[in-house]
């Protein structure tokens, strides 16, 4: 099937109780890993590219990848923008095809977090584009052997949540209330009377990013709550390391670079499998063989933007775009792309 965004994705998990893990894929390895077993397992998945691997992988060859593979996958796949910090990179995303961002407009005061996460929507929604942004903190760091921990004086509030998920029409909300990127400190405690009253406020989705170091059946409990789409990667780069060294010190004297690629791509495997049992989301595509029809999520434009815009739009507040809000939008997506097109050369 083609590539979907997370609209139709994450209402079906949260209708039916489960969570889709969004993975990271700062190379080609990871990436053939992920789709592998998400096949093997029939489990939705989202592949998700990072603003801060840019460095490793490159958005355009990435996304064409991607959307190769997932026509040919039988199960839904989409391609999400992770922590894109600026709206140039956003609208550079938009433009290779990735068919839903994340704008982390975190760190930001809280009205111009809303000002910019309004201004994505409206310009992303126009392409069948989704968007997560992010309210209250989420700390940490990855890449690194350095351990974090939650910092509860930067978790979400509700109230806020609620008032920023009215006012910006996101399509999925990244909250703070106990977790932290990369390896935690200790375990993780999870404030769940917190996820409880966001989710029962904003009737989003929301997403927990920062999974390594969170226990199964915290998880389960998470999702049981509201949480539907997980980011999860510190823990695939570790299995990966880990069974690289392995490999090398069983035999010293390797100098098959394949097959050390191999090895690595069996720990992902094995990294991914475990959490996509956890997440409920292994074998959904055998539960729910209509699970393409339901999630009617094929809607993105094929090419670029200047195909015929899709028959469906990701939510109804851009249904009743006026014809002068319709005109500014247009001048407003050309801009980005010439502006995008500017910075390339
Ligand atoms: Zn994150």
């Amino acid at each position: 099937m083609a590539l979907v965004n997370l609209l139709g994705m994450l209402d079906h998990a949260r209708r039916h109780g489960y969570g889709v893990g969004a993975f990271n894929v700062p190379d080609y390895e990871t990436l053939q890993a992920i789709l592998d077993v998400a096949e093997e397992l029939r489990s939705p998945v989202i592949i998700d590219v990072a603003e801060v691997h840019l460095k490793y992988i490159d958005l355009d060859d990435v996304a064409t990848v991607v959307r190769r593979a997932a026509e040919r996958a039988p199960i839904p796949v989409a391609l999400h923008l992770d922590h894109g910090e600026t709206f140039e990179t956003v609208i550079r995303a938009v433009r290779a095809g990735f068919s839903s961002v994340m704008f982390d407009g975190s760190s930001l005061p809280y009205e111009e977090n809303v000002a910019q996460t309004q201004e994505i929507v409206k310009i992303c929604h126009a392409c069948g584009v989704t968007v997560e942004a992010e309210l209250g903190r989420v700390l940490g760091g990855e890449g690194t052997s350095e351990r974090f921990e939650a910092d509860p004086d930067q978790f979400t509030d509700p109230a806020q949540a609620e008032d920023f998920a009215n006012r910006t029409g996101v399509d999925a909300l990244a909250i703070s209330f106990g977790t932290a990127h990369g390896l935690y400190k200790g375990t993780p405690k999870l404030d769940f009377g917190r996820l409880n009253e966001i989710a029962r406020r904003t009737q989003k989705p929301l997403v927990l990013h920062g999974g390594t170091g969170v226990t199964d059946d915290d998880f389960r409990k998470a999702i049981s709550l509201g949480i539907a789409k997980i980011n999860f990667y510190t823990q695939i780069s570790v299995a990966a390391v880990e069974r690289t060294r392995a490999v090398l010190q069983d035999d010293p004297e390797l100098i098959s670079y394949p097959l050390l690629l191999q090895r690595a791509r069996e720990g992902v495997k094995e990294a991914v499998g475990h959490q996509m049992r956890v997440f409920g989301s292994a074998g959904i595509c055998d539960r729910f063989p209509d699970i393409c029809a339901e999630c009617d999520a094929c809607v993105l434009p094929n090419d670029s933007l200047d195909t015929d815009p899709p028959s469906q739009t990701p939510t109804a507040s851009t249904q009743q775009m006026t014809r002068d809000e319709t005109t500014e939008l247009i001048k407003a997506v050309t801009r980005a792309v010439m502006e995008g097109l500017q910075q390339q050369r």
